[in-house]
C-alpha cells in the first residue's frame, strides 16, 4: 500500500470510529459503561472489506474490550456476538473478501465520514 493510501485508511477509520462512539455512546455489549473503542468483530487483519463494514464493529467499553480480546471464552464472545448483532452469518460470509479499496474509495468514505460526524 502507498503511503498516501496507508494515510487516507487511518483518516478514514479515526472518522468512522469517531461517527460511532458519538452515535453509540453507551457500550453495546455491557449497556452500561460509556463506550470509548470500537471493536472488530472479525479480526480487522482479514481485509478492507471487513474492516469498514459497520456491522462487523461495535461500540465498546474499555472492559468489554478487554474481554473480547483477552478475558472471555469463544463460547462468550460469541454470545456477546449474538446478542448485538443478531444473526452474523452475512458477515462471515464476508471475511474473505480480499477487495481492495483505492484511493478515490477512501476519499469517498471520508467526506461520507465527515459529513455524517456535522448532523
Ligand atoms: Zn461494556
Ligand atoms: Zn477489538
Amino acid at each position: 500500500m502507498s503511503q498516501d493510501k496507508r494515510k487516507l485508511k487511518k483518516k478514514a477509520w479515526k472518522l468512522l470510529a469517531t461517527c460511532i462512539r458519538q452515535e453509540k455512546p453507551r457500550c453495546e455489549v455491557c449497556k452500561v459503561n460509556p463506550t470509548t473503542e470500537v471493536h472488530h468483530i472479525v479480526l480487522k487483519a482479514r481485509g478492507n472489506v471487513v474492516y469498514f463494514l459497520e456491522r462487523n464493529l461495535l461500540a465498546v467499553c474499555a472492559t468489554c474490550h478487554t474481554g473480547f480480546h483477552r478475558r472471555w471464552s469463544p463460547e462468550e464472545i460469541e454470545q456477546a456476538v449474538v446478542k448485538t448483532k443478531g444473526d452474523f452469518s452475512d458477515v462471515e460470509q464476508v471475511k474473505w473478501n480480499t477487495l481492495k479499496y483505492s484511493v478515490s474509495d477512501y476519499e469517498r468514505m471520508i467526506a461520507e465520514y465527515t459529513e455524517r460526524l456535522t448532523k
